[in-house]
């Protein structure tokens, strides 16, 4: 089963991305968290990326779709995967249906995580406050209102993709971590015997 966990920064994807594997092994496959690994092993790539992302900038499609791609290939995604923070472009989102299709597989359904921004703004402050050590480079406040803008600019676009091939669900992601978590097991309840873990 491949699930996309859709939502602008700071929605939850990753902490539901994380009950998912948890639930059901299906490898969460952020590519914000493998992009920050380049670049904290200093790779070539990550050079490449690290000045776009401390803007809140999107890196090239070319660059995630390569990442994606060769993780895909890795044995854990055999039975499917958690898409978290991928795709963000309409190109992106072609190129990984074409990617699953030539592997015999598909998207089985993309969840939106609705929230609002202003909240993400007071969530990602509290978390830095009570935390500061978890702070990521591209974590304050101007640069976040920059990644909601490419969310909305770049990113919402496909939810109108998702929608046409009838797989986009909504969830409520301003409800506390359990309650969402509840929720988006009630979708996976929901799809085809064929999709379900
Ligand atoms: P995230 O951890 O998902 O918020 O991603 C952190 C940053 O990595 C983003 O602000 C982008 O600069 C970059 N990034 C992550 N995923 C993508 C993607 N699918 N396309 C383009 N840039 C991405």
């Amino acid at each position: 089963m491949n699930l996309i966990l859709f939502g602008p920064p700071g929605a939850g994807k990753g902490t539901q991305a994380k009950i998912l594997q948890e639930e059901w092994g299906l490898p969460q496959l952020s590519t914000g968290d493998m992009l920050r690994a380049a670049i904290a092993a200093g790779t070539d790539l990550g050079k490449r990326c690290k000045a776009i992302m401390d803007r809140g900038d999107l890196v090239s499609d070319d660059i995630v779709v390569g990442i994606i791609a060769e993780r895909l290939d890795k044995p854990d995604c055999a039975m499917g995967a958690v898409f978290d923070g991928f795709p963000r472009t309409i190109a992106q989102a072609q190129a990984l249906d074409r990617m699953l299709e030539g592997r015999g597989s598909q998207i089985d359904a993309v969840i939106e995580l609705k929230v609002d921004d202003e909240a993400m703004v007071g969530r990602m402050e509290t978390r830095v406050k009570e935390n500061p050590g978890s702070a990521r480079p591209d974590d304050n406040p101007e640069t976040l209102r920059n990644r909601l803008g490419v969310y909305h600019r770049n990113t919402a676009p496909l939810l109108e993709f998702y929608r046409g091939q009838g797989k986009l669900v909504t969830v409520d992601g301003m409800a506390p971590i359990p309650q969402v978590a509840a929720a988006i097991r009630a979708v996976l309840a929901g799809l085809p015997a064929g999709a379900a873990p």
